[in-house]
């Protein structure tokens, strides 16, 4: 699946749509979701145009996957969650249920997250 320049999180990268922003460096960008499951509901979201965390893994350097996970757990500990524990989503693709097609991670915390799935 070929990058879309006019998926959401690329309309917010480039400031066309406001957003709540929690961090913002050279590499990343962290803000709330607008529709939050939990009372901390963070995405973060590289820079590059990679459309899934397949695509990220696969394509960019090592290098910067590391530091974007690096990064993640930075932005985990300035929200304050990572003590009493967070839960990192990434949903992929179709039977991951991802929405938006630009790579991003939910941070889910400030409560217990619950089930790891529902099973249905
Ligand atoms: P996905 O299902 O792709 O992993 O998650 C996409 C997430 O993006 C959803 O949790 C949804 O609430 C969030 N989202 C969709 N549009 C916007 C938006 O315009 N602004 C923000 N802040 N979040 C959004």
């Amino acid at each position: 699946m070929s990058y879309d320049p006019n998926n959401i999180f690329a309309k917010i990268l480039r400031g066309e749509i406001p957003n709540d922003t929690v961090h913002e460096d050279e590499d990343v960008l962290a803000f709330r979701d607008i529709n939050p499951q939990a009372p901390v509901h963070v995405l973060v979201i590289p820079k590059g145009e990679y459309v899934s965390l397949d695509d990220f893994a696969r394509d960019a350097p090592a290098e910067a996957v590391g530091r974007f996970f690096a990064k993640v757990g930075q932005i985990a500990r300035d929200l304050g969650v990572a003590g009493e524990g967070y839960r990192l989503i990434a949903n992929t693709g179709r039977h991951g249920g991802q929405e938006v097609p630009h790579f991003h991670v939910h941070i889910l915390g400030g409560r217990s997250i619950g089930p790891m799935v529902v099973k249905r």
